[in-house]
C-alpha cells in the first residue's frame, strides 16, 4: 500500500473509508440515511450503523439540517462549511483555487479536489507541508484508471504523503455496467495499494423520484464496499469463494452454497472455500480461513486455512461441522445474538 500520513480516520494504517454523496437528494430526513446504511428507527428514535456504514456523506451545498448519527460525518463544499458556523463533524471540500488562496481551513481535516491537471509542482511541494488535507482525485478520462494512476505516480515523485480518496461518477446505464466499470477503475488501483478511500458520484444520472434515489444510492453504498472486500482492503461481510465447478465437482455446487451462505452468511469478515473437489481445489481458495471441498462421493473434507482438519465429513453433516469448527476457533456467533437492524 502506499505510504501515507494519517490525516483523522483517513490513510495511515485506517481501513480505505467509503463516502457517500448525497447531493442528488434534497431536503434530507434521517431515513435518508439508509442509503449509507445508517437506519433510523422512529419508534426508538435511533439510529443502527450496518455492517455497511458509509463514514462520511457529501452532501456539497446542503448540510444536513439535523444532528448525525454516531460514526458519520459530513464533507460540505467550503462556503458552505462557511456559513454552516463550522460544526463538529462537519469537513470542506476546497477546489485547487481556493486551496492556494490560504482561505482559513479546518484545523484537522480538509479534502482537496483534484484531477491530474491540476497537480502541478507547486501544488505538489505546498501539499508535502500540509498535514490536514486528504486529496478527492477524480478525472472525466474515459480511460480512467490509467490516468487516476499517473496522478498516483506524480505524487509518490514529489514524495506527498496525503491520503487520496479515488472519486468516479458513471453515466445512466444498467447497475451491472457500473459495477463492472467501477470495479475496474477503483478496484484495480486498490489491489495495488493506492487509494485511502472511495466515492461514486450520482451526478451525471438523470432526475428521478426520492425514492429511486435512495435505491440507487443504497446500491452505490453497497458497490463501494463489496469493491473494498473484492479488493481485499475492507472486510464487511462474509466473504465465499467457489469453484466454477466441472465435470470432477462432486457435489451440487450452487445449492451447497446457498445452504452454506444461508447459515454463515452473518460471520462479517470470514472467507470461506467452497470447492468441488480435492484435485484443484485446496490450491484456488489459498487465502480462504475454511475450506469446504468435496473428496468423494457424498464425502467432505473441512480445511482451517490450507491444513486439513475433518478428513471425509458424510456430507449431510458437512455444513454442521464446519460451523463446530469455527465454533472451536471461537469466531462463531449464533445469528439470534445479532441485533435485528431496526429498519425505517
Ligand atoms: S475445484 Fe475441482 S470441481 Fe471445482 S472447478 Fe476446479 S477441478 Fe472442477
Amino acid at each position: 500500500r502506499r505510504a501515507t500520513h494519517e490525516v483523522a480516520n483517513f490513510g495511515g494504517l485506517n481501513v480505505p473509508r467509503v463516502i457517500v454523496s448525497l447531493t442528488r437528494l434534497p431536503q434530507l430526513e434521517y431515513a435518508d440515511l439508509r442509503a449509507a446504511g445508517h437506519l433510523y428507527s422512529p419508534f426508538l428514535d435511533k439510529f443502527q450503523m450496518s455492517d455497511q456504514g458509509a463514514d462520511y456523506i457529501y452532501t456539497g451545498e446542503q448540510p444536513v439540517p439535523f444532528m448525525l448519527p454516531n460514526g458519520l460525518k459530513e464533507i460540505v463544499n467550503y462556503t458552505a462549511w462557511v456559513d454552516a458556523g463550522r460544526r463538529p463533524h462537519h469537513y470542506p471540500v476546497l477546489t485547487a483555487d481556493t486551496y492556494m488562496e490560504g482561505l482559513p481551513r479546518h484545523p484537522q481535516l480538509n479534502f482537496l479536489m483534484v484531477g491530474l491537471d491540476v497537480l502541478d509542482a507547486p501544488l505538489l511541494r505546498y501539499l508535502r507541508h500540509d498535514p490536514t488535507v486528504v486529496l478527492v482525485l477524480a478525472t472525466t478520462n474515459a480511460h480512467a484508471m490509467p490516468e487516476m494512476r499517473r496522478a498516483f505516480f506524480e505524487l509518490l515523485n514529489y514524495q506527498v504523503t496525503c491520503p487520496v480518496i479515488i472519486a468516479r461518477t458513471y453515466p445512466d446505464q444498467p447497475l451491472e455496467q457500473t459495477q463492472l466499470d467501477a470495479a475496474t477503475d477503483l478496484g484495480g488501483l486498490l489491489i495495488d495499494g493506492l487509494g485511502d478511500g472511495i466515492v461514486l458520484g450520482p451526478e451525471l444520472l438523470a432526475a428521478r423520484s426520492h425514492e429511486e434515489w435512495l435505491d440507487v444510492l443504497t446500491s452505490y453504498n453497497q458497490l463501494s464496499f463489496g469493491i473494498l472486500q473484492a479488493a481485499r482492503t475492507r472486510m464487511s461481510k462474509t466473504e465465499y469463494i467457489s469453484c466454477p465447478s466441472c465435470g470432477r465437482t462432486l457435489f451440487d455446487l450452487q445449492e451447497t452454497t446457498a445452504m452454506i451462505r444461508k447459515r454463515t452468511d452473518h460471520l462479517k469478515g470470514i472467507k470461506i472455500g467452497i470447492m468441488g473437489c480435492i484435485v484443484n481445489g485446496p490450491g484456488e481458495m489459498a487465502d480462504a480461513d475454511y475450506g469446504y471441498v468435496g473428496v468423494g462421493k457424498g464425502k467432505i473434507a473441512l480445511y482451517r486455512g490450507q491444513d486439513v482438519i475433518k478428513k471425509a465429513v458424510p456430507e449431510a453433516l458437512a455444513v454442521d461441522e464446519l460451523i463446530e469448527l469455527m465454533r472451536e476457533d471461537g469466531k462463531w456467533i449464533e445469528k439470534e445474538l445479532l441485533d435485528e437492524p431496526v429498519g425505517v
